[in-house]
């Protein structure tokens, strides 16, 4: 027997956590009250605000530049998206497809910034030339560097990023095994109050990866399943193991991370961020905490 959602329609997903079963249409409406919610509760938008989102063109970051058209019904702001092209052969060049053609559906201004451009080398010629560096470092930095700086270069005054509970579970416990409690701290905020920086929000933050696939289906965006052949390699798929198998014997384990996370970010923030000093990188101008940032570090002779 089918399982049935409780208006009586045929259940298209099961939450573990809440033990409840539920048809397309009453999925879809708690996906998009949630995002709201959270939305509202981190005070992430404002009307007429320009916001970047950062498409990769993935499920996360699809799922929410369709919530954010959703939105935007309702409370009105601009769109703007930006797809970085990290230069992975064979697996970028697919999610930027889908980035290109969800944007054209749905009428959103589109760039793209390439590392080969920006940075001038591709992340596997990088790979290649710094065999002992981990790409998903190298790319994270990168990465995090050019969608500030799009997002910066389009007017926006945020950048919205399409990370999920998932992302935000593993950063959590990733930063505690690594005993790094100063970068939670940074989490919501920047190091320093600085010009160029354009402020993150992260409206997914409280949606299972699982969901987001969920809408992004149901929503008919075209998911793409091939994994970064970089991936193995991260720290953070070990996490991710660990934090899916704890959520299949304690449902819930993700939910409760974060929200544990939550309760001490202002703990964490008042002992850590308190008096950070500005600096600016003596190559690009960008602020860090040192002389040089990571950006111009990576990318030195
Ligand atoms: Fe970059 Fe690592 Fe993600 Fe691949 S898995 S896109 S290398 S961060």
């Amino acid at each position: 027997m089918t399982d049935k959602c409780r208006c009586g329609r045929d259940a298209a997903v099961y939450l573990h956590y809440s033990r409840a079963h539920m048809c397309a249409s009453h999925f879809m409406r708690m996906f998009d009250k949630r995002f709201r919610k959270t939305v509202r509760q981190f005070s992430m938008l404002r009307k007429g605000d320009r916001v970047a989102v950062g498409l990769s063109g993935g499920k996360d970051s699809c799922a929410l530049l369709h919530s954010l058209c959703e939105l935007k019904k309702d409370l009105p702001f601009e769109l703007v998206a930006i797809t970085i092209d990290e230069g992975i052969r064979g697996y970028r060049s697919r999610t930027l497809r889908i980035a290109k053609r969800e944007c054209e559906q749905l009428g959103v201004e589109h760039v793209v910034y390439k590392f080969e451009k920006e940075a001038g080398r591709t992340l596997d010629a990088l790979v290649k030339r710094d065999g002992s560096a981990l790409p998903c470092t190298q790319c994270g930095v990168l990465r995090r560097y050019l969608l500030n700086k799009g997002a910066r270069e389009s007017g926006a005054d945020k950048l919205a990023t399409g990370h999920n509970l998932d992302d935000v579970a593993q950063m959590v416990l990733m930063n505690i095994m690594r005993n790094e409690p100063s970068r939670l701290a940074r989490f919501n905020e920047p190091l320093v109050k600085n010009s160029r920086f354009v402020r993150r929000i992260r409206p997914l933050m409280l949606t299972p990866e699982k969901e987001d696939a969920v809408y992004a289906m149901l929503k008919g965006i075209e998911l793409e399943h091939a994994e970064c052949p970089y991936a193995h390699s991260a720290f953070r798929s070990q996490i991710r193991r660990m934090l899916n198998e704890s959520e299949e014997k304690y449902p819930g384990t993700k939910f409760k991370v974060v929200n544990s996370f939550l309760e001490i970010e202002d703990a964490l923030r008042g002992k850590y961020l308190k008096g950070a000093a500005v600096a600016e990188c003596s190559t690009c101008g960008e602020p860090c905490s040192g002389s040089m940032c990571m950006f111009c570090r990576i990318l030195r002779p």
